[in-house]
């Protein structure tokens, strides 16, 4: 008997479906609550590593996911400047193992319909335009209060609900994202023929300058620099302004800026709930529990592993006991903790202009950690 046969999950991200999908495999009822009005239909390109593969080619995807994304194995480094000199070409990790790519970039709505549509295969409903607000916990039941005034009640609830997650907040944690000091820009532009891998540029006007392609056509740049306020009605100028100084397919990146290509800005944040990830009957996941700047790329492989990880303590419980969640916290934590704090130092050195850095050290030191299967 799994810890629960009726389970709420709040939140339609990666966490979210990868789990809902998982405990839907095994029988039980699964409810997603989700307050957009449908499956994201806009936003940029994500890089996924090898471990998120693992996770996806276990729920069966794989091959949807790499028919519609744009594997590939090396990562380029090149000077900043018109010239854009490509100085070394290096081997990616292959952390989700030697079968698998090392590295996939996709459009994000492409991810979030082959996730979607799995979830609701394997028997998950998913209720759209359905705003968590509150919760109470009672006995054997959470019962939670959605924001057109109805309820629903669960004998388990998981907060997949992302950064600023408001079932962390209903369960009285207050550990949540603070900014690191940097901001991101980010476009989806076409890909040229030339781009078959993420090349990236350190220095120039940007900490950062990168790109990633995410399918036979597309791709999205980003430019990483201080964290700024922003007007996003000025962004398209100020990326373009930035994305001048460099070489190579920057000047095509440009272009299409300049054409109206959507740009979007995100400050950076990080943070790890300390202690336990839940109370009672109500868990978190993914961004809800913790959150890293994309410096390494692995925050959807973090929230993709803890919906696995998750998934596996509650379909193996005999029944609801608290050490099913404190064994999901500690096989989860020392991992994620790992990641976030890797994350944030690559950031930090970029701040500090640190010429002498072990970047390489930490970078095998994150790839040695996520490499084994969760
Ligand atoms: C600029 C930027 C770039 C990034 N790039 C990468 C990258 O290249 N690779 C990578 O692996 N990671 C990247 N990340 C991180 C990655 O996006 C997240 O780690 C990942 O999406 C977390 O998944 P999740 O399922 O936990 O949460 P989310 O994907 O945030 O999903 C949360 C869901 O909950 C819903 N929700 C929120 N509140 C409520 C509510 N009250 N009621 C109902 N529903 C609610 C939201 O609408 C959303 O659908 C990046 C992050 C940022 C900010």
């Amino acid at each position: 008997m799994p810890a629960a046969q009726k389970v709420g999950i709040v939140g339609s991200g990666v966490g979210g479906l990868v789990l809902a999908s998982l405990l839907a495999d095994a029988g039980l009822d699964v409810e997603v609550l989700e307050r957009t009005a449908g499956p994201s239909a806009l936003g940029s390109g994500i890089t996924l590593q090898g471990n998120a593969l693992r996770i996806f080619r276990q729920l069966g995807v794989l091959p949807q996911i790499l028919e519609k994304g744009y594997p590939f194995d090396t990562l380029g480094l090149r000077a900043p400047g018109p010239g854009a000199e490509l100085l070394t070409v290096l081997d990616d990790v292959r952390v989700g193992g030697d079968d698998l790519p090392a590295t996939l970039g996709i459009y994000r709505p492409e991810l979030a319909a082959i996730l979607t549509e799995r979830a609701r295969r394997a028997g998950a409903a998913i209720r759209y335009g359905t705003p968590f607000d509150s919760l109470q916990q009672d006995g054997e039941l959470v019962t939670v209060a959605l924001a057109d005034g109805t309820r629903a009640s669960y004998e388990l609830l998981v907060g997949a609900d992302g950064l600023n997650s408001t079932v962390r907040s209903a369960i009285g944690i207050t550990d949540g994202p603070r900014g690191t000091g940097m901001g991101i820009w980010r476009a989806f532009v076409p890909r040229p023929a030339e781009v078959t891998r993420t090349d990236l540029y350190y220095g120039g006007p940007a900490y950062i300058a990168g790109y990633c392609p995410t399918g036979p056509e597309t791709m999205y740049a980003y430019l990483v620099e201080d964290a700024h306020d922003r007007d996003p009605a000025d962004g398209p100028r100020v990326m373009a302004k930035l994305a001048g100084a460099y070489g190579g397919p920057w000047q095509h990146i440009r272009e299409h800026i300049d054409a109206g290509a959507r740009v979007n800005y995100t400050h950076f944040t990080a943070h790890i709930v300390s202690g336990p990830w839940y109370r009672g009957r109500v868990v978190l996941l993914g961004d809800a529990a913790h959150s890293c700047p994309p410096t390494i790329a692995q925050g959807a492989a973090m929230a993709a592993e803890d919906a696995a990880v998750l998934a596996e303590e509650i379909i193996a419980a005999q029944g609801f006991e608290d050490s099913v969640l404190l064994r999901y916290w500690e096989r989860r934590e020392p991992r994620a903790r790992t990641v976030v704090e890797a994350s944030v130092q690559l950031g930090e050195w970029m701040l500090q202009h640190r010429q002498d850095a072990d970047v390489p050290g930490l970078i095998h030191r994150v790839s040695e950690t996520v490499r084994v299967p969760v």
